[in-house]
């Protein structure tokens, strides 16, 4: 049966609207894929089904070399707080899209700048 519904934790409603199909191993780009593709977003907080496929993923925690899991939680409660959602509700990538360009300069000045994935995002 095919699953319309992702759960997608905060900061991953901004961050995968410029996934490229880059910077990640095969596995995990397909698996944002089969995200990216899916028609309903349920909101959540903590991991998600995307972090359910990383490496990074380990007790329930981000454990990225980059980022401590609370800074994560941090990221995906500004996420929310940008785009007017709590967890729990749902949306659509097209609501999303729609919302994007008011709060992307304020999103790249909290987070981007210190991103090692800013050139895989905006070139
Ligand atoms: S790096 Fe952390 S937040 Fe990002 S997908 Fe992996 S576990 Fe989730």
């Amino acid at each position: 049966m095919l699953v319309h519904k992702a759960k997608l934790r905060g900061h991953h409603l901004i961050c995968l609207n410029f996934f490229r199909g880059e910077g990640y191993s095969e596995d995990f780009i397909r698996q944002i894929y089969s995200v990216i593709n899916k028609e309903e977003l349920e909101i959540v907080e903590g991991p998600d089904e995307v972090c359910a496929r990383c490496p990074y993923l380990k007790e329930d925690r981000c454990s990225s070399s980059e980022f401590t899991d609370e800074m994560i939680i941090h990221q995906d409660e500004e996420a929310l707080r940008l785009l007017g959602f709590r967890p729990g509700e749902c949306t659509d990538w097209r609501t999303i899209s729609e919302k994007i360009p008011e709060i992307i300069e304020e999103w790249k000045n909290l987070f981007c700048m210190s991103c090692g994935y800013q050139k895989t995002c905006f070139g």
